[in-house]
């Protein structure tokens, strides 16, 4: 037979485990005052309870970290739900640390009775993360010179030895080129994504016909590709609000691979249309598909669907680069797939970001 606890008792132990635990625990009530925080708090903080208590505490956040943090909190709050944030925290040594936070709300039955939340110093990972974003900027800078001169030279090399009608030679440079042409492309990726952690992936918008910008990435990629026919059907055309380049990379990026994940089929297929909120394009393919238990994570960093010996090329860096930029736009990126019959779809909003007002 199970024996029941006291309640009183379960409190008494939590409390308990709450004053030994590594990581840092506060309580607030239901005005969003903190009334508790356990011992590996107040150590870490190198304060009383009492110092800490109400808004204390928040003397503790760094300056520029502040406005956000306690937005996210009030957001949280006020919806009466979980949250997750990532913060500075001084120390009592006068260093500030970061620290992750969950918090989630008290909830009696129904009741609410207030916020409990724990943190642990995420510092050293987080000092890990800039130095390898350092070094990817530095890496990604520093390759990029030396490849735009191969790529001239090798351009120069193949038009002297097409001149001299030396063909065999020739296509072993075209092949050069084009793996420069790749590694530039990768590159390109690395650099993105360490300016997307670093929050400087800068987006200059303008107002271009949308359509058009698809039409055409549409008739570049088919003068490359010979083994695919990219048909597209492109409706009314139409002015966005947005960067032409981020968004022609966001295709070049969708058709690319509808190419590459079909070598079995030749065509893909590129479709837009216009409704009374944006344009939405869409790029299907007849290949391998993406599985169901692979496809929340697919726009996720460096996440492959693919396994290493299907031997396509990639990193896995193009989709979670693709939403970003989707994002900045507040546009949305999506897809649906199975064996044979993939489509990816993108929904660019017609006044994205609060462009002028434009009369058509
Ligand atoms: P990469 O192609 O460099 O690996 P992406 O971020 O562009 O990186 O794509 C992430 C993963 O999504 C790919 O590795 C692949 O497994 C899957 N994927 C993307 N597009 C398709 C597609 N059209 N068909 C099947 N799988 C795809």
């Amino acid at each position: 037979m199970i024996k029941t606890v006291p309640r009183q008792h379960i409190h008494e132990n939590f409390k308990l485990m709450a004053e030994n635990a590594p990581v840092m625990i506060w309580i607030a009530d239901t005005e969003k005052n903190r009334y508790y925080f356990n011992k590996a708090w107040l150590d870490f903080r190198g304060k009383t309870l009492e110092e800490e208590c109400g808004d204390g505490w928040l003397a503790g956040i760094h300056p520029e970290d502040l406005r956000r943090s306690v937005h996210i909190f009030e957001e949280a709050f006020s919806k009466r739900i979980a949250y997750k944030k990532e913060f500075r925290l001084l120390r009592k040594d006068g260093t500030y640390r970061w620290i992750l936070t969950h918090g989630a709300p008290i909830l009696n039955d129904t009741r609410f009775e207030g916020y409990i939340g724990s943190c642990m110093d995420i510092n050293y990972r987080v000092e890990q993360e800039q130095q390898k974003d350092e070094f990817m900027a530095i890496a990604s800078h520093e390759l990029k010179t030396p490849l735009t001169s191969i790529r001239i030279y090798t351009e120069l090399l193949y038009q002297n030895l097409f001149h001299d009608q030396n063909m065999e030679t020739a296509q072993m440079v075209l092949k050069i080129g084009n793996q420069v042409d790749r590694l530039t492309w990768l590159i390109k990726e690395m650099l993105d994504v360490t300016r997307i952690s670093t929050g400087s992936l800068k987006m200059t918008y303008e107002y271009f016909d949308f359509s058009a910008l698809a039409e055409e990435v549409a008739e570049e990629m088919q003068s490359t590709v010979e083994s695919h026919r990219i048909q597209a059907c492109i409706q009314p055309h139409v002015q966005v609000w947005g960067d032409k380049d981020r968004l022609r990379q966001v295709l070049v990026n969708l058709v690319s691979n509808a190419i590459k994940y079909s070598p079995e089929a030749k065509q893909v297929d590129i479709g837009a249309w216009t409704d009374a909120d944006g344009v939405t394009v869409s790029v299907h393919d007849r290949g391998i598909g993406i599985p169901d238990t692979l496809k929340s994570k697919i726009f996720d960093r460096f996440f492959r669907a693919t396994t290493q010996d299907n031997n396509f090329p990639g990193i896995g860096l193009g989709l979670y680069i693709c939403s970003e930029i989707t994002r900045h736009h507040k546009g949305r990126i999506w897809f649906e797939s199975k064996p044979g019959d993939t489509t990816f779809f993108l929904f660019i909003p017609i006044r994205s970001v609060g462009g002028p007002v434009k009369r058509y």
